[in-house]
C-alpha cells in the first residue's frame, strides 16, 4: 500500500500543466488510507517510515485516528532501539485511545523504566476497555506484589483478574487460572475444574496453531519432534510445533534486560522469569517461585513455570545443585514450584 502513494507523490511534475494526483486526494481520504495500513503494518518501520517521507505524511501519519488504529506490531519496537522519540511515539498513541500502546508503555514503564505507578495506570487503563494482556500482566503482579513488598500480594485479585482475562480469551491467563484452581492458590481449591482449564488451554493452543499454520506463517510450520523449537504443550498430544510469536511487549523486556540498557539495571539478585516467552524480571529479591528441584530457575507465574518446564526445563532440571542455592532464600512467600506433571 505505501508503495504506490510513494510512487505517486515522488513522482516529480516535468511539466507545469501535470497533476500530482496525491496532492489532490483530500485529506480524510489519505487519513483512511493511513488508518487501514497502521491496523494491518507488519512491523514498526513499516509505519515511522511514512513519517519522514514528507511533511503531509507525517501531519497525516499523525492523525488521532491513524495512531488509534495502529496494530500491535507497531509497538514490536527493539530495546536498543529506545529513544526519547519512541517514547514520544508510544504517548500519542496512548493520547489517540489506542490500546495496545497503553499496555505496551504501560509495561515498559513499569519493568523497565521502574516508573511503576504511570506504568500500572496505563495498564489499568488498557484493562478497564477488556484488553486481555493488560488483564493478565495485572494479575502477574498482584500475584507477586510486584513493585511493592510481599505483603502487597493479593492471590484473590490475581485471579480475578485471570478469569475475566480467560473470559476475553487469553490463552496464559486460561492456564494460570487452571493451575491456581488446581493447586487452590487465592481461590478454593478444585482439582477437576483446574484440569478442566488446562485441557482447555491445551486445546484453545492447538486451534491458534493450527490456524496460524494454515495462515502460511513459515515461521510456525507443524514439526514433527526433533529440535529445540517445538511447541510445548502439545507433546501432550503426541506431536510438536514450533513456538508461537512471542509478544512484543514481552520481546522488548527480555531484549532490555539482557542485552539493552536493563542490563545494568536489573541489580545483583534480581532475576529475569526463565520462561523465554515471558521477559519479566523480579522487582525485589526472591520475588519469583523457583524450581524446587534444582532451584535454579525462577518463574513469574504457574503458567509461565509449566510452559518452559515443557518447552526446555525438564530436559535441563537435575537436584544435584540445590544444596548450594537454598542458602539463599529461595521464593519469598516460601512457596516454591514443584516440577510440572506432564500429563497437562
Ligand atoms: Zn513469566
Ligand atoms: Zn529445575
Amino acid at each position: 500500500m505505501r508503495r504506490p502513494l510513494k510512487q505517486q507523490h515522488s513522482h516529480k511534475r516535468t511539466d507545469k500543466h501535470d497533476i500530482d494526483l496525491f496532492d489532490s486526494l483530500p485529506d480524510d481520504l489519505v487519513v483512511f488510507i493511513l488508518s487501514k495500513l497502521s491496523s494491518s503494518a507488519s512491523s514498526p518501520s513499516q509505519f515511522i517510515n511514512i513519517l519522514s517521507t514528507c511533511k503531509r505524511l507525517n501531519r497525516l501519519a499523525l492523525h488521532r485516528m491513524v495512531l488509534s488504529k495502529a496494530g500491535p506490531k507497531v509497538f514490536a519496537i527493539k530495546a536498543t532501539n529506545w529513544s526519547e522519540y519512541v517514547h514520544r511515539f508510544l504517548k500519542q498513541c496512548v493520547n489517540s485511545g489506542n490500546l495496545d500502546a497503553s499496555y505496551t508503555l504501560g509495561m515498559i514503564r513499569f519493568y523497565c523504566l521502574k516508573n511503576r505507578a504511570s506504568g500500572l495506570s496505563l495498564m489499568a487503563k488498557a484493562a478497564m476497555k477488556s484488553h486481555a494482556p493488560a488483564l493478565y500482566s495485572l494479575a502477574v503482579i498482584q500475584f507477586n506484589g510486584s513493585g511493592g513488598t510481599k505483603r502487597d500480594k493479593d492471590l484473590r485479585a490475581g485471579v480475578a483478574l485471570c478469569a475475566r482475562a480467560s473470559l476475553l480469551g487469553h490463552i496464559d491467563a486460561l492456564r494460570e487460572l487452571g493451575h491456581c484452581l488446581q493447586d487452590g492458590y487465592g481461590v478454593k481449591q478444585n482439582v477437576s475444574e483446574g484440569r478442566r482449564l488446562l485441557v482447555q488451554a491445551n486445546a484453545r493452543e492447538l486451534a491458534f496453531v493450527i490456524r496460524s499454520v494454515t495462515s502460511e506463517s513459515p515461521s510456525r510450520a507443524m514439526t514433527w519432534q526433533g529440535d529445540y523449537s517445538v511447541f510445548p504443550l502439545l507433546s501432550d498430544y503426541g506431536y510438536s510445533m514450533a513456538v508461537p510469536e512471542v509478544q512484543p511487549a514481552n520481546w522488548f523486556m527480555r531484549e532490555w534486560f539482557e542485552s539493552g540498557p536493563g542490563r545494568v539495571e536489573l541489580g545483583e539478585g534480581l532475576r529475569l522469569c526463565a520462561h523465554i516467552g515471558c521477559g519479566r524480571p523480579e522487582t525485589r529479591a526472591h520475588e519469583f517461585r523457583r524450581c524446587s528441584v534444582c532451584g535454579k530457575v525462577n518463574y513469574c507465574s504457574r503458567g509461565c513455570q509449566a510452559l518452559d518446564w515443557k518447552l526446555r526445563h525438564k530436559m535441563e532440571c537435575s537436584p544435584e545443585e540445590l544444596v548450594a542455592e537454598d542458602n539463599d532464600g529461595g521464593a519469598d512467600d516460601g512457596n516454591e514450584a514443584v516440577p510440572q506433571n506432564d500429563a497437562v
